[in-house]
């Protein structure tokens, strides 16, 4: 561990630094803040009534929309001076989201991922492979001076340029690489295609975010790269990377450094807070950051908590896999399904490609869902034919099964009854940007 103090701190403990931190932020915000001494009068709140995490259900929320009403620096708690670094997330729409950090935030920015790269596996002397973007994303400068802090060597390549990566993890030999899950995937795949085993490559640990991945992401990366792979989680807005990681000895579920952000899982359409276990929407106060602290920021992800005690003997809260965002979640015949789940499920069977389109219309008050999915090379060439049509693939015993594992298995796992669409390979519509329009939902013209 990094900091074995801290991340081992008795829970009591935990929670009574985590009270005294919430007091001191609350009064520091209505001093500083506009918006948020606004927003604490007008819900009739005085900072002195909020004495610990108990009461934070009586603060309002900030979101997103509050970042942007405020563009660029309204939001920050310090002269633009004392700011040292200003980070951004590009919106699909408009206005980026900025973020600042003092000199202080800075080093906390950095102690929490040196928790996070070390909870992963790093260690000081190692040499970090960071293939996260430099820039205005908080990802490669996130993780780049928590490596540095840790006391490892840093490679600062940055996304992008595939060639070059597996020059130089070739030829410098990392044993740590930091990207995003696709990207790792994309990194396996290339190696692959070049003759180099995993057992030739170099690196022993991932460390994958800044996307929801599943447990069959994990699984095809550390079998293609001869790696463990662990999640690390974050958002610009709380601090960037290093929000949580997951450790490699439980590789179940990430600790949030709860001494630096405070979590809660809340109804997403009530706003109430959710007990232990249930999922819900995830909200972070920070309560250490100067620049620009957030209460009970509203960040949209879909995850539980445990607080069951973790293999690795940190005390700190855990959260499950990103479930997805609000934003993703789809209500079929009253069921609650996100595209990751569905992409899970197709990914444990050997004979389909990970590209699926979900095409969800309305029969008279029932939804009907058609999944579309790709067959694998191997299986089209198997079949001969131009096109799988529906008449193809009943015609054909072997087509017909592998459809009908498809929805048997679909319907197991996430309880709805999809339509199984076989297409062959490179047939599901992509968008702009390789990206799959994943879901095509008609219900509402
Ligand atoms: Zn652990």
């Amino acid at each position: 561990m990094f900091n074995p103090e801290l991340e081992t701190l008795p829970q009591n403990q935990l929670r009574k630094l985590q009270n005294e931190r919430l007091q001191r932020i609350v009064r520091y915000v209505y001093e500083r803040v506009p918006f948020y001494r606004e927003a604490l009068d007008r819900a009739g709140v005085r900072p002195e009534e909020i004495k610990g995490v108990e009461d934070l259900p009586k603060l309002p929320f900030t979101r997103k929309q509050d970042l942007r009403d405020h563009y660029p620096f309204g939001l920050f708690a310090v002269p633009r001076e004392q700011v040292a670094r200003i980070h951004a997330s590009s919106g699909t729409t408009g206005k980026p989201t900025v973020v600042g950090y003092t000199r202080r935030d800075l080093e906390v920015f950095a102690e929490v991922n040196a928790r996070s790269i070390a909870a992963a596996g790093g260690r000081p002397g190692m040499l970090l492979h960071n293939a996260y973007g430099y820039g205005l994303f908080t990802g490669g400068l996130g993780l780049h001076y928590g490596g540095e802090k840790l006391g490892m060597t840093v490679v600062p390549v940055s996304g992008g340029m595939t060639e070059r990566q597996i020059t130089l993890i070739l030829d410098f030999k990392p044993d740590v690489i930091s990207c995003t899950p696709s990207y790792a995937q994309t990194l396996a795949d290339e190696f692959r295609k070049r003759g180099v085993s995993p057992e030739e490559i170099s690196l022993k640990y991932a460390i994958l975010g800044a996307e929801p991945w599943t447990e069959a992401i994990r699984e095809s990366v550390e079998a293609g790269l001869g790696v463990k792979a662990v999640n690390i989680y974050g958002l610009s807005e709380i601090i960037g990377p290093g929000v949580s990681q997951e450790c490699l000895e439980g590789q179940a579920g990430s600790h949030i450094w709860e001494d630096h952000f405070y979590p809660e899982v809340v109804d997403p359409d009530t706003g109430e807070p959710l007990p232990e276990g249930k999922e819900g929407v995830l909200v972070f106060t920070t309560l250490t950051k100067e620049a620009m602290p957030l209460l009970r920021y509203w960040t949209g992800d879909i995850t539980y908590l445990t607080r069951e005690p973790c293999v690795c003997g940190r005390t700190h809260v855990r959260m499950g896999p990103i479930r997805g965002r609000t934003d993703d979640m789809l209500i079929i015949r009253g069921v609650n399904v996100y595209p990751t789940q569905v992409e899970e499920v197709l990914r444990l069977i050997e004979e389909l490609e990970p590209h699926y389109q979900l095409v969800i219309t309305r029969e008279g008050t029932l939804d009907e869902v058609e999944l579309k999915v790709e067959v694998t090379e191997a299986v089209f060439r198997r079949v001969g034919a131009e096109v799988l049509s529906d008449e193809v693939v009943e015609a054909d015993h072997y087509l017909n099964q592998l459809r009908a594992k498809v929805q048997h298995k679909i319907k197991d796992t996430i309880g709805v009854t999809m339509r199984v669409t076989l297409m062959a390979p490179g047939t599901v519509p992509r968008s702009e940007g390789g990206k799959l329009r994943r879901v095509v939902d008609r219900r509402k013209l």
